[in-house]
């Protein structure tokens, strides 16, 4: 460690984000970087702990202490070395990941006496703007290429999916030898990196040159096939050693109340893929097209996906009566894009109904006030009486949440066991279908301590098998399961893992 008093030397800073009125105008990205200088500054403030809780807080187990003193020394080809050690894309988790390591920081925990003596809370060491920098330092430098595997192994793998869990598993199964091929039904290889988050948080010239990288690799990309329908299970069990399930868990929420399919009410995820559609410079089909611009807009939900429809609200111009309903007890939480229109958000919103403007397209939405209860350990909720309200829109976004992977097709072909949240017994992709007619149970796909599904050969990783979740997760799930398919695959393996991760799951 260089520097023993950073932390009481340098306050936390972060780099500016673009000003609101410009950045709204366009979807590059909204943050800035640093200088070198200033970056170093800030890696300053890292007190190398002894039980470093950053480390231990990021679900990668990334190495933070040694990547900031290797910053703070100008070391930052070494730093970069670090930082890949662990984390296959730190370009993606260094721009949109929330940082748990930041809020583990032991830093977080630290106050000092400022020059006028007034108690300031020292804050955490800005990581993620560091892990950014580095792996930006990298690619301009040239310093991150493709790295090939030296030797060749006969096996043949397939990963469906091609998230930050398909491409992870994809990297690390390459560089250990394997043919791997990679099939997605959509047109573009990303996953939500490319169909779900929005430009002007991660770039997607971001997310390609890493694609090439992998490319040169030699890992096959077959774009437009959807596995189940375009190509049959059998077919893969034929070609392929061992399959990889990295299929996401894009099944969302429903809104079951009157009017959610009137003209006007979306969801989230018919929104944000066609908005990255346009913003590459796809033509989407007038009669297709959802607009807000000039609009007044709700947004139902209150995580990512909601704030990302926001975001590109905004960007639309649907300036006034912007509002966001959350159904639990927690405010939206703030994110840039909060700033952008600062828009109505409220918390305890339950919406009963949807109303028609008698040409079937969205007037107003009813919604009444809810009090959360806890009875016996379990939350229940009640109206407030007295509490309707309406509110006129034009439109409704719905970002309810993901209830689990896709069951048509592909897992209920294989026959994979699948785990309900709340139930004690696993079923099978058939009677979780049933259960969906009637109720809305999150489930994910069953695995084993090895990633592998109850059908042999067949594995899981990414939301898929721990629900909708984080980039940082799908990577390391990536990492771990495609460990566990060269084990399978070669009785010992190559491929390093991250015990840290499991500790905290
Ligand atoms: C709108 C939105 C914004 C988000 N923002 C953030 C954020 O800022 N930070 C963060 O950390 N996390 C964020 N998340 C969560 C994060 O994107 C996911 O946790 C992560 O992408 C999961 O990775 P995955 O590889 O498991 O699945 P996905 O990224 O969902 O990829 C699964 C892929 O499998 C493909 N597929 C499915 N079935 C088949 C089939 N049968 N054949 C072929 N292909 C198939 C799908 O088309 C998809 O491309 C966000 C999520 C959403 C929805
Ligand atoms: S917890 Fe914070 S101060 Fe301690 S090593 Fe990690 S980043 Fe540095």
């Amino acid at each position: 460690m260089g520097n023993d008093t950073g932390f009481l030397e340098f306050k936390k800073e972060s780099p500016p984000l673009r000003p609101v009125e410009e950045r709204v105008l366009d979807y590059q990205e909204y943050d800035t970087f640093f200088s070198d200088k200033e970056l170093q500054q800030q890696a300053a403030r890292c007190m190398d702990c002894g039980v470093p809780f950053c480390h231990m807080g990021c679900p990668l187990g990334n190495m933070i202490p040694d990547w900031n003193d290797l910053v703070y020394q100008g070391q930052w080809k070494e730093a970069l070395a670090a930082l890949h050690s662990t984390n296959n894309f730190p370009e993606f988790t260094g721009r949109i990941c929330p940082a748990p390591c930041e809020d583990s920081c032991v830093l977080t925990e630290h106050y000092t006496l400022d020059a006028d003596e007034k108690i300031r809370k020292v804050n955490a060491v800005t990581i993620e703007e560091i892990e950014k920098h580095i792996s930006e330092r990298g690619w301009t430098e040239g310093w991150i290429k493709a790295q090939p595997p030296t030797e060749l192994t006969d096996k043949r793998i397939a990963i469906v999916g091609s998230g930050p869990a398909g491409l992870a598993a994809a990297q690390q199964l390459r560089r250990a030898g394997h043919a791997v091929t990679v099939f997605e039904k959509d047109d573009r290889i990303g996953g939500l990196l490319v169909y779900g988050i929005p430009d002007f948080k991660l770039e997607k010239k971001v997310v390609s040159r890493r694609i090439e990288q992998l490319r040169e690799e030699g890992v096959e990309f077959r774009t437009s096939v959807n596995v189940g329908t375009d190509l049959s299970v059998e077919e893969l069990r034929n070609s392929f050693e061992a399959i990889l399930l990295a299929t996401g868990a894009q099944n969302p929420r429903k809104l079951e109340v009157e009017g959610h399919d009137l003209k006007g009410v979306h969801y989230a995820m018919d929104f944000l893929p066609q908005c990255n559609r346009d913003v590459a410079g796809d033509s989407i089909p007038e009669e297709e097209k959802i607009d807000s611009g000039n609009k007044s807009v709700i947004i139902l939900g209150g995580g990512f996906t909601a704030a990302d429809c926001l975001g590109n609200i905004n960007r639309q111009g649907a300036k006034q009566n912007i509002r966001q309903f959350e159904l639990v007890n927690m405010v939206p939480r703030p994110t840039p894009v909060h700033e952008e229109t600062d828009p109505d958000c409220r918390a305890n919103i339950l919406t009963e109904s949807i109303m028609n403007d008698g040409d079937g397209c969205v007037k107003e939405l009813r919604g009444v006030k809810v009090k959360w209860e806890n009875k016996d350990g379990r939350m229940t909720m009640n109206r407030v009486p007295g509490s309707e309200f309406t509110v006129s829109t034009d439109m409704v976004f719905l970002a309810l949440g993901f209830l689990g992977p896709t069951l048509d097709g592909l897992v209920e072909e294989l026959g994979v066991e699948l785990s309900v949240i709340g139930a004690e017994k696993s079923r099978k992709p058939a009677a979780v279908k049933k259960m969906l007619k009637n109720t809305q149970p999150v489930y994910t796909i069953c695995s084993n301590e090895n990633f592998m599904t109850s059908e042999d050969g067949v594995f899981v990783a990414g939301d898929a098998n721990r629900g909708a979740s984080l980039v940082v997760w799908a990577i390391w799930e990536g990492r771990e399961a495609a460990r566990c398919i060269d084990n399978y695959l070669m009785g010992k393996t190559v491929l390093p893992s991250t015990p840290q991760a499991e500790v905290l799951v």
